[in-house]
Formats: C-alpha cells, sequence, structure tokens
C-alpha cells in the first residue's frame, strides 16, 4: 500500500515537471508604434533561439489569406487603429505556436489592451509561462516620425498615415499603457529607451538574453 503510494505520487510529479516543461515560454514585446519592436526582435531571433510571432503581421497575413472569414473584420480595425477582437488575435499566436517547432517565443504588439489580456489569460494562461515584458519606451514624435517615414518609404501598411497614426497613438496611451502597468506591478517589464539608433537599443537586450 505504501509502495503505491509512493509509485502514485512520483508518478504524479512526473506528470507535473513534464507539463510544466511542455508549456510555451513567451517574452512579449510592447511599445507605441514605430516604436522597434519588430527591428529588434529581428536582431533577437538571429542571435537566440527564439521565434518572433508579431501580432499585427499575423493579422495581416490572415487579412490577405484568400476565404479567409476575418479579412473584412480585421481590415476596418487596423485601418480605424483599433484593436482587433481577442478571440482572432489569439487563435492565430496559438496556431502559430503550435505549428512551430520551438517553444520560446517573441509574442509582439500584443497584449495591447484588457480583452486582449483577457482573452489570452483564458485560452493561453495554463499552457505559457511569460518570462518577461520588453517595453520599448519611445516619445510620441519619434513614434510619429518612424512610421510616417515608414509609410513614406513603402511599408505598404495601411495605417501608417497620419489619420490612422493618431488613433493608434490614443489607443497605445488610452489602451496598452494599462497593460504595461499590469505586469509592471508582477514585476515583469524590462524597459528600454527606444529613441537610440537599433544598434545600441540591442546592445541593453543582449544584456538581458544572455541572463534569461
Ligand atoms: N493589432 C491588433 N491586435 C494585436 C496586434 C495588432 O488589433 O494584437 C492591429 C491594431 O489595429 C494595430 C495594428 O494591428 O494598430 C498594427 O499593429 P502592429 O503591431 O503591426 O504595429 P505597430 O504598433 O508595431 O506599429
Ligand atoms: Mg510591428
Amino acid at each position: 500500500m505504501l509502495l503505491a503510494t509512493v509509485l502514485l505520487n512520483g508518478f504524479k510529479s512526473l506528470v507535473t515537471s513534464a507539463m510544466s516543461s511542455n508549456k510555451f515560454n513567451v517574452v512579449f514585446v510592447l511599445g507605441g508604434p514605430g516604436a522597434g519592436k519588430g527591428t529588434q526582435c529581428a536582431r533577437i531571433v538571429a542571435e537566440y533561439d527564439f521565434v518572433h510571432l508579431s501580432a499585427g503581421d499575423l493579422l495581416r497575413a490572415e487579412h490577405q489569406r484568400e476565404n479567409s472569414k476575418y479579412g473584412a473584420i480585421i481590415d476596418e480595425y487596423i485601418k480605424d487603429g483599433n484593436i482587433v477582437p481577442v478571440a482572432i488575435t489569439c487563435k492565430l499566436l496559438e496556431q502559430a505556436m503550435q505549428q512551430s517547432r520551438s517553444n520560446k517565443f517573441l509574442i509582439d504588439g500584443f497584449p495591447r489592451n484588457q480583452d486582449n489580456l483577457d482573452g489570452w489569460e483564458k485560452e493561453m494562461g495554463d499552457k505559457t509561462n511569460i518570462l518577461c515584458v520588453l517595453f520599448f519606451d519611445c516619445p510620441r514624435e519619434v513614434c510619429v516620425q518612424r512610421c510616417l517615414s515608414r509609410g513614406a518609404a513603402g511599408s505598404g501598411r495601411a495605417d501608417d498615415n497620419e489619420k490612422s497614426l493618431v488613433k493608434r497613438l490614443d489607443t497605445y496611451m488610452s489602451c496598452t499603457m494599462p497593460i504595461i502597468e499590469y505586469y509592471d506591478k508582477k514585476n515583469l517589464v524590462r524597459k528600454f529607451d527606444a529613441s537610440p539608433p537599433a544598434d545600441k537599443i540591442f546592445a541593453e537586450v543582449s544584456k538581458l538574453f544572455n541572463s534569461l
């Protein structure tokens, strides 16, 4: 009887440790539009064993996919600088994570409002470990300048124009900042000044990833 209990407990702890190691490890990457999230993520994946998933890129790809039932709704939200309902974004993120062989992800541009956070915690909370949240802190004027130059240089994005940008910045300040504060209270936020050139920022980011 004692032996059976010991075996059972041993089995339970084996299962528990296997389950926790099966979880996806996630670094969220947040910051204003044009803060350089995508640029820093590209640098990180070139040197560290992470897969980059940009929520915005996944939404844009879904919008372009033939026969997507979400195409029209995604287009409308993005053009208006609003945040797409979490059911759509979370499903795309989970699909991309399942399809990848990795279990270490940089999730860029998500969660950006309370709806995103609630939806993520409900669907993915038990399947993921959040390692930390990178916060690229960028002055408003720099964000505007970068997005407008990106638009002028032919980013092809429906929202790299002055009108969408005003809304994106408002959405960022009113909806995303509270999410950053939420993670900051959990001591998960690592903040970087996003105004210097990309190389200089990456030198700081590397110090963090070397220690992860
Ligand atoms: N977006 C969204 N949910 C997300 C990520 C992006 O609804 O989780 C939409 C939103 O309309 C946002 C746009 O996609 O303004 C562009 O996001 P992206 O992160 O690509 O742009 P960035 O803010 O980095 O310039
Ligand atoms: Mg981006």
